[in-house]
């Protein structure tokens, strides 16, 4: 078989496999968080990934581990509290790769949010993580000392609170890292080409002949989600999706703090520390295909200009963009603005009583751990686990 196998830690599983027991395809957060979760009930695990782990989506986010302030607005409370709650249990169980950060709101006379909002959503945002997310108003005086270059013309308020942040590359490459170490196979550079039912779960193949058999299959292919399905036959039903581009810049100058700013038309766009320098985004375009996602000059001038607005002292022409890049989410395709469709993971099965195929669409990096312990729960009946009990919330990163 032609493909390569992952192995940034030992291997200690069976080399190889032609028969498993959960075969995930893709290798982004939510495919390595199923393969982690799943051999952690010690069942046979393997993950293939087309390019390399986290050459998706998952590379190319906010980098954000939050509860998501902005979801107050369209009441996605429920997504709000899980998001908090998994925002603890990163920074328990991943200390090296998940940091608590100040976030800083700066409110202009032209923002569409007044003072008083957003009081009134960080209050909020503290209630629903149990009390533990204080925030305050910083006083004028403190402003140049906190945000040396932010513009203060027609500033009227500036408030700090806290989220987390992550290097979301690292981050699922860690828990691919563990899926290995508790016994799954990964396999890299290997596509999934057609994919047959066959009495007892599925026969995948990659090509060339080479197959491997599997009881039940996750599909966690991304915003390729409704291509894997296509793969399937007989046909397997899917649900309507939007694919949105979400795109960032990378400017030269270090940022000292993570900034939640406002677009012109209203949008929350983050201007964020990366690296050493400045990351501003994201966007929302839509997009009909996947390809290999770039950002348009369109979205680049955008950003950029919520940059200028609140950093005019910095340089933030087009030549001085040092890097850019663009990732495709998955949203439900009924239509309305971007913004106020769910943000939640929808989870599609083919059979609501004993599923042999999961289907994960949309979802975020920071609760990809209930997801993936969520798909591994509906998997159950079709499946007999060697361990009862495994809890992912548990097991260090
Ligand atoms: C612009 C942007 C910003 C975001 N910011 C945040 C944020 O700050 N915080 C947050 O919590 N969430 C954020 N999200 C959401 C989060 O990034 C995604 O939900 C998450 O990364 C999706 O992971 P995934 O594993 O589902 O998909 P992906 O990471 O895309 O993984 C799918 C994988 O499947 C592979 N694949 C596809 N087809 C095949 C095939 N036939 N055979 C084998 N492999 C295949 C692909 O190569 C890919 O690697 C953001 C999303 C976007 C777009």
């Amino acid at each position: 078989m032609s493909f390569a196998l992952y192995a940034s830690i030992p291997y200690t599983g069976i080399m190889n496999m032609n028969e498993t027991d959960v075969l995930v395809i893709g290798g982004g957060i939510h495919g390595c968080g199923v393969a982690q979760a799943a051999a952690a009930r010690g069942l046979r695990v393997l993950l293939v990934e087309q390019g390399e782990i986290a050459s998706g989506t998952s590379s190319r986010s906010s980098k954000l581990i939050h509860g998501g302030l902005r979801y107050l607005e369209t009441m996605q409370f429920g997504l709000v509290r899980e998001a908090l709650h998994e925002r603890e249990t990163l920074l328990r169980i991943a200390p090296e790769l998940v940091r608590r950060e100040h976030f800083y709101i700066p409110v202009y006379r032209t923002s569409s949010r007044p003072p008083w909002k957003i009081t009134a959503g960080l209050m909020l945002y503290r209630f629903i993580a149990g009390g533990d997310n204080d925030f305050h108003r910083i006083p004028r005086h403190q402003w140049k000392q906190v945000l040396p270059d932010l513009s203060r013309e027609g500033l009227r308020a500036v408030f700090q609170y806290w989220d987390a942040a992550t290097d979301d590359a690292a981050l699922t490459r860690a828990v691919a890292d563990s899926a290995v170490e508790l016994g799954a196979e990964v396999w890299t550079k290997c596509r999934v080409q057609s994919i047959r039912q066959i009495e007892h779960g599925w026969e995948v193949n990659f090509g060339d002949g080479d197959t491997v058999r599997a009881l039940v299959l996750v599909n966690a292919a991304g915003p390729w989600v409704n291509q894997v399905l296509q793969l399937i036959s007989p046909q397997a039903g899917k649900l309507k999706i939007s694919l949105v581009q979400g795109s960032h810049v990378i400017l030269p100058r270090p940022q000292e703090a993570y900034v939640y700013a406002e677009a012109e038309d209203g949008r929350a766009v983050f201007i964020m520390p990366w690296k050493g320098q400045t990351m501003v985004g994201t966007t929302e375009v839509d997009v009909v295909d996947v390809g290999r996602p770039e950002p348009d000059d369109d979205e680049v001038s955008y950003l950029l200009k919520v940059y200028r607005h609140h950093y005019p002292s910095r340089p933030s022409s087009e030549k001085d963009v040092v890097a850019c890049f663009a990732g495709v989410r998955v949203l439900p395709g009924d239509g309305g603005s971007f913004t106020g469709r769910t943000r939640e993971v929808r989870l599609l099965c083919d059979d609501s009583s004993r599923p042999r195929l999961v289907t994960i669409y949309g979802g975020k990096l920071t609760t990809y751990r209930r997801t993936a312990e969520r798909v591994v729960q509906l998997l159950s009946p079709g499946l007999q686990f060697p361990k009862a009990e495994a809890d992912t919330s548990k097991i260090k990163l």
